[in-house]
């Protein structure tokens, strides 16, 4: 016996469990779970993913012996229901549904009903005496099939419908009798022939051309589009699973129905049954969105039975699979099914509240809640809010579910293709819709924000965007989106294609025009003790980049422990500042830039007291003068004007001057260390403003303790050169204010032959901050300010993963920082290391920080919580036995 392909489930026997996702699918793999845990669910089996790729394998083949054995899973299937396929009296009918490891939402085809045909219909209709039920399966069940496996335009059968039903007159599907049903019989069959297309009478064959549609529809252009968004082409999926499920029936009358649920609100998180359910219909309707859904709660009056019971069931499969589970349900004269279970998709607010929640009812510990949410969830709850004021004046006009927070603003877009046009052109696009489908993921993922004006918080507009932490707000009703005239109407107020438009993701409000978007401030209460759990989890620190004290507030009130790097040039900018600082550098004599200096030196000692009393408690790395000097020199005539009268020469004189600090490659020129080398005077400057503030603090009776970085060194010379004299000054004025002060002096680690001498280097150093913006430009050799001209060519070839600015480069950047760890450590086994380049807030990077074992890292401000998270979930990671990857 080869492989085994094929797993049933049934009231005799269950084979699979929900731990073999892999080769089950999501769906087939709970499916055969919820039957072992004894709830209600129709017997059936499941096909295999490895039949998928076997297909995909080889040229679109199944193995040899599957036939045999699905037509074995097939009798055991009519043997557990005492149905027959085929058969026209008592027949059996059944959904051929798609399921991968992953879920990946409408992507890929499901077909019901399958099995009746024209003389199985008659038998259906006998059986349960109920003859519009019968034929309204089986037109269905054409339609389906025609649209999934033959590839007929779904919009003929819709045109072929709406004709039955405007000959009526009647606006609702539910309106048509079984006679009408019967004519749309007649329709799709001549549809299919004018199609050039046969529909197939023989259930058996039915059954394998809808298999090998669902197998073929892994490679969809759609399924490949979904894959490559959501970067799933790495997890090694083996393809789709394909389930064929006896059929139960929601469309069997008033006591039927179906419905999905969610354990908890997917948008909000809170712990309350949310759901939706429509009467007398089949699932595709309720998450096509064609019919907008009645509430969960309505169920309770209609049928209150039913409505206990899947509450019951729901509780019990949430604690089983200890997550907000999503679930799909059907409701057979009064008899409840549930039909799929898996944890449900959230959205990021959601998702931490569930987190944290989980956390104190005792389901979940710490780590697992840090597990649970995307450090990119973290990201979209910094999202923006309207601006308040803006809001004030806007044009309202309508409202739909909010089902997708956030707030968006862009151009009217109706189609998904426009969508990636104009945002191509880096216009930013909102995309109108009456409702959305698979097609219009791409669309999706480029524009700003979804509107639709059909379908409920359960619709393919509301999951997929969600997924995607894009703003939307769907089902707004009382808004006519009109594709073909390419307007939105709405309370009056028309508005074209290329307008811009408004959408409130919160509240579910559109309105006309363009309004500003602000960030909230700080971290509200879930998020916060979801990071809190994430420190309790890290190992690595995360400090942040903050140069003014406005910066290191918001840094500290999103957790940084501390301030990583103080770009110090930053803080010359300021209008009293710049002219002093322009003397200062085209200063001819010592003197005159000393003179320039001790203007400066107050502002600076401020600017470091002010960071010190921000971060009270936490350390503070402040980074001696780093860039090119000339990008201080004046430039207008009027500033050479200015300074050329402050500093008493002529105008010509300083325009030679500054050309003469002109460079050719300012990155590689006279900047970091080689300023302080040539100038010694500036950075004894910043250390006086640093360790004077310093003292300050303590006199205060603050705590205080700062870090002296020097940047760019290279060879070990330049940093006890610089290092000599910090400490003079620093000893200096620490004895003649007689406090007791610590502090540290580090380097930054960005030249490669700091990395190669990192012995040296840490045998000088209490600190190594890797400033790995710059040790990748000088590691690649790719310029920071040029590479964006050919770093699209490069990810495309494959010759880089990722954006190396944005995530390190592990193989090369990776081995430079470990080969300059493990130096330093060598020589200083006390030597404390972090990361202070752009990578430090790149989840990713941050893995790789704590992977080659460096004890913080330091990221922008606005990053902050997402390092705390990725920190956490590396640490969690990496005790599950991860190794380095270079
Ligand atoms: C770096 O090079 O990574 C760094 C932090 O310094 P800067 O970006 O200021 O050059
Ligand atoms: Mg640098």
């Amino acid at each position: 016996m080869g492989k085994k392909y094929v797993y049933v489930w049934n009231k005799n026997r269950v084979e699979g469990n929900s731990k073999m996702k892999d080769i089950l699918g999501g769906k087939g793999a709970n499916l055969a779970e919820m039957a072992s845990l004894g709830l209600p669910v129709p017997p059936g089996f499941t096909i295999s993913t490895e039949v998928c790729k076997y297909y995909w394998d080889n040229g679109r083949k199944f193995p040899e012996d599957l036939k045999s054995i699905v037509e074995e899973a097939m009798t055991e299937l009519e043997n557990v229901t005492g149905k027959k396929f085929g058969d026209n009296k008592n027949p059996l009918l059944v959904s051929v549904r798609s399921g991968a490891a992953v879920s990946m939402p409408g992507m890929m085809d499901t077909i019901l009903n399958l099995g009746l045909n024209d003389e199985s219909v008659e038998g259906l209709a006998k059986l349960t005496n109920n003859e519009r039920f019968a034929w309204d399966s089986y037109r269905r069940f054409i339609q389906m099939f025609g649209d999934v496996a033959l590839g007929i335009d779904h919009e003929k059968f819709e045109e072929a419908l709406n004709e039955v039903k405007r000959e009526k007159g009647v606006k609702q599907d539910l309106e048509l009798d079984a006679n009408d049903l019967k004519k749309v019989v007649e329709l799709y069959k001549k549809l299919y022939k004018e199609e050039g297309k046969e529909f197939p009478q023989d259930p058996m064959k039915q059954l394998w051309i809808a298999i090998e549609a669902v197998f073929g529809s892994w490679n969809n252009p759609r399924a490949i589009k979904y894959r490559q968004i959501n970067e799933m082409d790495k997890q090694g999926l083996l393809g789709t699973a394909v389930n064929v499920v006896a059929m139960v029936f929601g469309n069997m009358g008033e006591d039927s129905g179906t419905g999905v649920a969610f354990t908890r609100d997917p948008n909000t998180g809170e712990k309350k049954y949310y759901g939706e359910f429509l009467t007398n219909a089949q699932g595709e309707d309720v998450v096509a969105g064609i019919r907008t859904p009645k509430s969960l709660d309505e169920l309770k009056s209609i049928n209150p039975k039913t409505y206990n019971q899947l509450l019951e069931l729901m509780d019990k499969l949430e604690k089983h699979f200890r997550d907000m589970q999503d679930i799909e349900f059907t409701v057979e004269k009064g008899q409840l099914y549930m039909l799929q279970t898996r944890n449900g998709k959230r959205t990021a607010a959601a998702a931490v509240k569930i987190a944290v929640d989980m956390v104190k009812e005792g389901l979940i510990n710490k780590e697992e809640a840090v597990m649970r949410v995307k450090p990119a969830d973290i990201e979209k709850l910094l999202h923006p809010l309207f601006d308040p004021e803006e809001l004030k004046n806007a044009q309202y006009i309508g409202k739909g579910l909010p089902a997708s927070p956030g707030a968006a603003t862009g151009k009217i877009v109706f189609s998904a293709d426009d969508a990636e046009k104009l945002a191509k052109d880096g216009e930013k696009v909102i995309l109108a819709r009456p409702e959305t489908s698979p097609e219009d993921v791409g669309g999706m993922n480029v524009a700003e924000g979804i509107l639709t004006s059909r379908g409920g918080m359960t619709s393919h507009a509301a999951v997929v965007a969600r997924g995607m932490g894009k703003t939307a707000v769907v089902g707004a009703e009382d808004i006519v989106i009109d594709l073909k005239n390419k307007v939105i109407k709405s309370n009056g107020v028309e508005l074209k294609e290329g307008d811009w438009i408004s959408i409130d993701g919160n509240e579910g409000k559109v309105y006309a025009g363009k309004i500003k978007t602000v960030r909230p401030e700080g971290l509200a209460g879930d998020i916060s003790e979801l990071l809190e759990y994430a420190d309790e989890v890290s190992v690595l620190g995360v400090r942040a980049n903050a140069d003014i004290p406005r910066d290191a507030k918001v840094a500290r009130e999103f957790g940084a422990q501390g301030i990583g790097l103080c770009r110090t040039e930053h803080m010359f900018f300021g209008p009293e500042r710049i002219n002093k600082m322009r003397t200062m550098i085209v200063s001819k004599t010592e003197e005159q830039r000393k003179a320039a200096l001790e203007e400066l030196l107050p502002f600076q000692r401020s600017d470091f007291k002010g960071l010190f009393e921000e971060m009270e408690g936490f350390s503070v790395t402040i980074r001696l003068l780093d860039p090119p000097l000339h990008e201080f020199v004046p430039e207008s005539d009027e500033q050479i004007k200015e300074v050329a009268e402050m500093i008493g020469i002529s105008e010509d004189e300083l325009r030679s001057t500054v050309k003469d600090l002109e460079e050719f490659n300012p990155m590689m020129g006279h900047r970091g260390v080689r300023l302080a080398i040539t100038y010694p005077e500036i950075a004894e400057m910043q250390t006086k403003a640093i360790i004077l503030a310093a003292i300050d603090m303590i006199k205060e009776g603050k705590r205080v303790q700062p870090e002296i970085m020097i940047p760019l060194v290279g060879n070990v010379k330049e940093l006890t050169i610089l290092k000599e004299s910090i400490k003079q000054i620093a000893d200096e004025l620490i004895k003649e204010n007689n406090v007791d002060l610590e502090y540290k002096i580090g380097t930054m680690i960005e030249v490669p032959r700091a990395c190669v001498v990192a012995d040296q280097i840490g045998a000088e150093a209490d600190f190594f901050s890797f400033g790995t913006n710059d040790l990748t430009q000088l590691g690649l050799g790719f310029s920071r300010d040029d590479y964006g001209k050919f770093i699209g060519d490069y990810i495309e070839k494959g010759i880089y993963e990722k954006d190396p600015f944005q995530q390190i480069d592990r193989e090369g950047v990776g081995r430079l920082i470990k080969l300059a760890l493990d130096g330093g450590r060598s020589t200083n086994p006390k030597l404390k290391v972090g990361i202070c380049g752009e990578h430090g807030g790149d989840p990713d990077s941050i893995e790789f920080a704590h992977l080659v074992g460096l004890d913080y890292v330091s990221c922008s401000p606005y990053r902050v919580p997402v390092a705390r998270l990725a920190a956490a979930q590396a640490a969690v990671n990496y005790k599950r036995g991860k190794t380095v990857n270079y």
